[in-house]
């Protein structure tokens, strides 16, 4: 049967990603020039994250990016005052990370390059949506890769309080897509998170590896192939 819904995981299947805390630390040191220590700071600043993620699953869970951003800055500040730094710099941090993660020439953030093309192919037989273990930034992610748009729905973990491979995560997208799970397909990266969680929920799933060179299920080689294992004429 022909899923009425196709979801994506985001990272690994959609997403390249190059993001860390401590590579953020350590492009804001060079950028800035901020006189601190260029090994020990950015690994402080990556643990100041786990040291307050409690605080930081709260903040997501208000699905506003700007709680989300205030967060992030009293996260930077914290560290700028931790590393003698005056607290008067924050405005400069902020908008310099703003410029390191979500500038024109940001690096941390692409698009594969199969995902454009595969979403072309699906678009007019199926309603497409994002299931994705990440932060309130997924929304702007997306949107900075000008690919938001495509989807009639984006669900981030932190936002809803429940991870894949959780089949509640799963069980809000079908809710947000008005359909029975058994009508819906999932596509990711992940054997645990993607495949054993979607199908765990009701759903059929597919992997996405691109080192491979053949599809044989559940894996395809690309997201070009949905189309053809999913039997669609064109
Ligand atoms: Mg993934």
């Amino acid at each position: 049967m022909s899923p009425k819904v196709i979801t994506f995981d985001a990272q690994g299947t959609l997403v390249d990603t190059r993001w860390s805390p401590a590579r953020l630390g350590r492009d804001l040191i060079d950028l800035l020039s901020l006189p601190v220590d260029r090994e020990a700071a950015p690994a402080r600043l990556q643990a100041s994250l786990g040291s307050r993620w409690v605080e930081y699953q709260a903040v997501n869970l208000l699905r506003s990016e700007i709680e989300g951003d205030a967060f992030w800055g009293r996260l930077l500040g914290d560290w700028l005052v931790e590393y003698g730094q005056p607290a008067s710099r924050l405005d400069e941090v902020m908008d310099a990370t703003r410029d390191i993660l979500y500038g024109p020439d940001q690096d941390y953030f692409s698009l594969y390059h199969d995902v454009m093309p595969a979403l072309d192919a699906i678009r007019s037989r199926a309603t497409i949506g994002v299931i994705s273990n990440w932060d309130y930034s997924l929304h702007r992610i997306l949107r900075m890769l000008g690919v938001l748009d495509r989807f009639s729905f984006v669900i981030a973990s932190l936002e809803e309080g429940s991870e894949k491979p959780d089949p509640r995560l799963f069980g809000i997208a079908s809710g947000r897509a008005g359909v029975m799970p058994a009508e819906m397909l999932h596509v990711g990266d992940d054997p645990i998170d993607d495949l054993e969680g979607a199908r765990n929920a009701g759903m059929a799933a597919m992997l996405v590896d691109r080192s491979r060179f053949d599809c044989v299920p559940p894996y395809i080689a690309s997201l070009i192939a949905i189309p053809e294992v999913l039997r669609w004429t064109s």
